[in-house]
């Protein structure tokens, strides 16, 4: 049995942030995982912007519901999910990707919660649980699939060396470098090839 984990943001979907940032005019906002290896740094430096900014949940719900899946996502997924059970493994929020996940035709998705106040301003996050893509890989392996996995950036590397065979898709290039034991490309095509030669070769990695 064979199972396909995706991540979100950077994959299918432009990073969240990123737009938010670009709507807000914050530039601080931009840093991504891309930028920040550590997540919990990351995130309190982005809470900490929007509070002093004074951006509750809302607002950034608001510039969310704007934005489009990445150009050939859907259809990519639609394919994918017609050969593979298909999994998205995010570290983004379900407050955050609801809208988009409908725009995705609604596939599994195992990210984090926010921990929001009734006016809505964001007060913490919480994580599902500590390496959460690779635990979920493990998980999945634990219940006899093979996994293929595919991100773009330094919280997806855990995952896809767990996996039975991992690709960077739409990484930045020094991560590609850090990195080159993952097969890398930006087209979605060649993705489906190589999760398609993985799946037909069955010798497990481990
Ligand atoms: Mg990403």
């Amino acid at each position: 049995m064979d199972l396909v984990c995706l991540d979100l943001e950077g994959v299918l979907i432009p990073e969240i942030w990123i737009a938010f940032a670009e709507e807000t005019g914050i530039s601080a906002l931009r840093a991504t995982t891309r930028d920040i290896p550590d997540y919990d740094q990351l995130m309190t430096q982005r809470l900490a912007l929007l509070d002093e900014h004074g951006l509750k949940l809302p607002e950034i719900q608001r510039v969310i519901q704007s934005l489009k899946p990445l150009p050939g996502a859907v259809e990519f997924l639609r394919g994918l999910r017609s050969a593979y059970q298909v999994v998205i493994l995010s570290d983004t929020f379900y407050e955050f990707a609801m809208p988009m996940m409908a725009q995705l035709e609604m596939p599994t998705l195992l990210c984090h919660r926010l921990l929001v106040a009734d006016d809505g301003q964001i007060t913490g996050y919480r994580l599902r649980q500590v390496d959460p893509k690779r635990q979920a890989v493990k998980a999945f392996a634990e219940l006899n699939y093979r996994i293929f996995a595919a991100g773009d950036s330094y919280n997806d590397t855990t995952m896809l060396g767990a996996a039975d065979a991992g690709f960077l898709f739409k990484a930045p290039a020094h991560v590609i470098k850090e990195f080159p034991e993952f097969r890398a490309t930006d087209d979605y095509q060649v993705l489906r090839r190589l999760i398609d030669e993985a799946a037909a070769n069955d010798t497990r990695s481990e």
